[in-house]
């Protein structure tokens, strides 16, 4: 009987001494950022699209260039899990770290990416607004989402209803990041423990309560991160339909040229190369 005790009290006091310890920011600032790349549709243009409709929008042909690069280029998809440990604690990670991510439920997510990562054997991480979840065709329902985190994919948060997360006070922390969150847990069985900003919107001020609320890390876009609370403002860039391979794989190497979102959709590796 108390044999079998001892390993669960060492487990859970294992448990408790890595959660009690303080993070290090200026440790996890120190370490090299890994490369994690943003999706939302993945869908050919239409006329009706507007410019900056395009940046959100990555037809399937480049997707599936953008992805076979990757793989073809050595790169390894690497899970928040991983990450957390690396910029906490200095884990080691694969060769060629990248971690691919899919924001708002979109059903193109399910249809295109799913299949094209299971090529590469590459896992993505999946954002979900819940008030999508199921809502029509173009989204994912239930069943795909607990089918993604079954295979080995991560499901995370984005809010209930993909709001500015600067303006949450009172009681909307619990109907827009708590009860959603608890409700993604019960669909995948797993706990939930990574968010990301709705539009990237995210202020130093309300960071605090993501930690109260028990998430370990949380994804914005291409903003400076925030030096007293790196884990909570991990950067991430849109991979952006406009891109060759050659773009994307250019990027990555030169970690995004330290650019804003908005004048990164533009580069082209052809002006780059000059
Ligand atoms: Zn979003």
């Amino acid at each position: 009987m108390f044999k079998r005790l001892i390993p669960l009290a060492s487990f859970f006091f294992y448990s408790f001494a890595v959660w009690s310890q303080p993070i290090d920011n200026t440790a996890v600032l120190a370490r090299k950022q890994v490369p994690v790349l943003c999706y939302h549709q993945i869908r050919d243009w239409r006329a009706s699209d507007r410019q900056i409709d395009k940046d959100y929008i990555i037809p399937p042909a480049t997707f599936k260039a953008h992805i076979k690069m990757l793989a073809d280029s050595g790169y390894h998809t690497i899970l928040p899990d991983q990450l957390y440990d690396y910029l906490t604690r200095g884990t080691a990670l694969p060769a060629k770290p990248i971690m691919l991510t899919f924001d708002d439920t979109d059903g193109d997510q399910y249809q295109v990416a799913r299949p094209e990562l299971m090529k590469y054997n590459f896992k993505g991480v999946y954002f979900i607004v819940n008030t999508n979840i199921g809502k029509n065709r173009h989204y994912m329902d239930r069943k795909q989402i607990k089918q993604l985190s079954d295979e080995g994919n991560v499901i995370a948060s984005h809010t209930q209803d993909h709001v500015n997360f600067k303006k949450l006070q009172g009681t909307a922390w619990e109907t827009q990041v708590d009860k959603p969150t608890k409700k993604l847990e019960a669909i995948t069985g797993k706990p939930v423990k990574y968010f990301a900003y709705p539009y990237g919107l995210w202020n130093s001020k309300n960071l605090p309560e993501l930690h109260t609320l028990g998430f370990l890390a949380a994804f914005q876009l291409s903003e400076p991160r925030d030096p007293g609370d790196p884990l909570m403002t991990i950067r991430r860039v849109i991979d952006c339909g406009y891109w060759t391979s050659a773009t994307l794989d250019y990027n990555i190497k030169h970690d995004f040229g330290k650019l804003k979102q908005r004048q990164l959709a533009r580069v082209n590796v052809k002006t780059l190369a000059k």
